[in-house]
């Protein structure tokens, strides 16, 4: 445990980052290698000497979500799963469990102080190496159009760089976590590769139920596109790589993989702390962004340290550095800016002149479609998924609705039913649950013909940035520090409303074409997930995708950092993560986090001389 420290004319670090998920991780990586000192402040547990712990956790959890098996413990007793209370806790987080009519406004369940009209759906970790503790892998680049939306099409805004910016690092982005790829799979839609360029691993084959989507729908035409099902990119070795094993098919990717085939930031953070260069200091939470005495750049990062998810405070300091890095994600770190008001000389909080810090909060709406196939394709075996539809992320289309690219699942019913426990149960409970239902050959036999034939498709939309979504401080809401936690507003547009109806149409093409039984849920009952749009209701799902709320551009006066992830405000601040996203696209985001984190690392280490 770090000494807590008094600010000092000498900085202790050449670089202080807060949070060590894939972004801080990547950048104290590059900083470390470089020999330069570099402290991090995690708000989260340390990291373990092996995963043993969370995979115990896991299993124990009554509810198989991606945070059970990290830290803090969802429950405070699960054996009557009763949550556990955020207000009592150090550094909590939200949870995919307070997203009913009955939690997701209350305040002893749900972390986040959702103010509506509707809830914002996904979650993120607060413990070592972050929210990809969790994550599924998928890595997929942006398409050159994505960075281009006004200029393209005319809605919502360009970013300040382009692809060509981003190619060289999207490789070695991939190459950090260990992509499993194909080149020629991957090179649709404007996307380039640079001559010779191979991805560090050859792509995980595809399963029976990718195999099966793509016999019946390679070549149709829809929406000016042809459909292809291509392999999808994922941080899941196909073979060992870094010392990490072969993906052995465990279908358990989120919310962790008990072999490690999968990468997870621990990996970086792990590489970071062997340098020598870089101290990490757990259960500390930053609280406040300090400017130093010139008032215009930072001058400190305070920080408060506890003893344990519900235990006391055991210290507090300072961390002083020459450059300051947040990549705390998308809800703290504008949340931690907002809290930064320096005795009233930032009433509005840090780098936050231009108003955008904590507007544009995005996500990808998830549209769910699920069915039995019209023969046995064997889900549950290999990864979570495999393959994709990406020939709709881009197209004119986009100048009237959201575009979506479709990720064909393998775990069955698992994620909209909760499968392969919700069948079973209800065969053998029978539908109230009082009675004996199925029981001995013929339960096999029924689970059998329906298990092995599930299979569902998520259609990620893009979402346009509203100033209006956004994180605030919430005025009433606190954690056991003491801290504001963040307050959400949150609704879809109705360019997001069209992209989501037009993934419903597609989605029923695919199941006519396919043949399969479709069983999606059309009529869901009103809840803080649901809208109507054009006479139809929808329920749609988180996706994970925390983005936008500290954006990039070009001009000081409407975006919060520059190109180079450099806040306008502040010459010695950076910020990381998909914050800075001015758009969410369509692709998953963490793989363009990465790229970015690594640019911004050169242009720190050029700061540093
Ligand atoms: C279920 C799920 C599946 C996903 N799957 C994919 C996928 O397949 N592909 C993909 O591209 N993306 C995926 N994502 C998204 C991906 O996990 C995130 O984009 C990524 O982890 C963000 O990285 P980050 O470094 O920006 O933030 P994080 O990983 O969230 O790291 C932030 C760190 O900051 C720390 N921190 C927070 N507040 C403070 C504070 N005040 N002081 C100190 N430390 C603090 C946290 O403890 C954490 O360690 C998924 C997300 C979820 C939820
Ligand atoms: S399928 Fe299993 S082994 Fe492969 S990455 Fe997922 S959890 Fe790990």
């Amino acid at each position: 445990m770090t000494a807590a420290t008094e600010p000092t004319a000498a900085p202790a670090y050449d670089v202080v980052i807060v949070g060590s998920g894939i972004s801080g991780a990547m950048m104290a990586k590059q900083l470390g290698e470089a020999g330069k000192k570099v402290l991090i402040l995690e708000a989260g547990a340390p990291l373990p000497v092996n995963i043993d712990g969370y995979l115990h956790t896991f299993f124990q959890s009554p509810a198989k979500v991606p945070e059970s098996p990290y830290i803090p413990n969802l429950f405070s007793d699960a054996a009557t799963f009763t949550l556990a209370n955020p207000t009592l806790l150090n550094a909590p987080r939200p949870t995919v469990l307070t997203l009913s009519a009955d939690s997701w406004q209350n305040q002893s369940q749900s972390y986040l102080d959702q103010q509506g009209p509707t809830a914002f759906a996904s979650t993120y970790e607060r413990t070592n190496a972050g929210t990809a503790r969790h994550w599924l892998g998928t890595t997929l680049r942006h398409v050159p159009h994505d960075f281009a939306m006004r200029s393209t099409y005319g809605v919502e805004i360009d970013w300040p760089l382009t692809y060509a910016d981003l190619e060289d690092w999207y490789g070695q982005a991939e190459a950090e976590i260990g992509v499993s790829a194909n080149v020629a799979d991957q090179a649709y839609l404007g996307i380039t590769f640079p001559a010779g360029y191979e991805y560090p691993m050859p792509a995980l084959p595809n399963t029976l139920v990718d195999q099966y989507v793509a016999a019946a729908v390679d070549g149709k035409q829809l929406d000016g596109a042809t459909l292809t099902v291509t392999t999808t990119p994922a941080g899941r070795n196909s073979r060992p790589y870094q010392n990490r094993r072969a993906c052995g098919g465990n279908t358990n990717c989120i919310p962790i993989c008990p072999i490690q085939a999968k990468y997870d930031p621990s990996v970086t953070l792990n590489a970071a702390l062997q340098t020598g260069n870089v101290t990490i200091q757990y259960q500390t939470v930053a609280v406040s962004v300090d400017l130093a005495g010139d008032d215009t750049n930072i001058g400190g990062i305070s920080w408060v340290q506890y003893d344990g998810p519900d235990g006391g405070v055991v210290g507090r300091g300072t961390a002083t550095g020459t450059i300051y890095v947040l990549a705390a994600h998308a809800i703290e770190t504008p949340k931690l800016l907002l809290m930064s008001t320096n005795g009233g000389k930032t009433p509005n909080g840090i780098a936050n002149s231009s108003d955008q810090v904590g507007r544009n909060l995005m996500d990808h709406p998830l549209y769910l479609a699920w069915g039995l196939a019209s023969k046995q394709v064997f889900p549950y075996r290999g990864p979570l998924s495999t393959s994709g539809i990406e020939s709709l992320r881009d197209g004119a289309f986009r100048e009237d609705r959201a575009a979506f690219r479709i990720e064909i699942g393998n775990e069955g019913w698992n994620f909209p039913g909760g499968d392969p426990y919700t069948s079973l149960l209800a065969e053998v409970l029978g539908d109230d649950e009082s009675q004996i239902g199925t029981a001995g050959a013929a339960l096999v036999a029924t689970l059998n013909g329906r298990y092995t034939r599930q299979f569902r498709m998520a259609f990620l939309v893009e979402q346009t940035p509203d100033p209006e979504n956004r994180v605030t401080l919430s005025p009433t809401w606190k954690d056991k520090l003491g801290l504001p936690r963040p307050q959400i507003h949150y609704q879809l547009s109705d360019y997001t409303k069209a992209g989501f109806a037009a993934a419903r149409q597609t989605a029923d093409q695919l199941f006519a074409w396919m043949g399969a039984e479709q069983v999606t849920d059309k009529n869901p009952a009103a809840g803080p997930t649901t809208f109507s749009y054009e006479g139809q209701d929808y329920i749609y799902y988180g996706a994970g995708h925390v983005v936008g709320t500290c954006r990039m551009g070009g001009d000081a006066a409407t975006s919060v950092v520059d190109a180079n992830l450099r806040t306008w405000d502040h010459p010695n601040l950076y910020i990381l993560g998909s914050s800075v996203f001015p758009t969410i696209a369509t692709a998953n985001p963490t793989l363009t986090i990465a790229a970015l984190a690594l640019r911004a690392a050169a242009t720190v280490l050029t700061q540093l001389g």
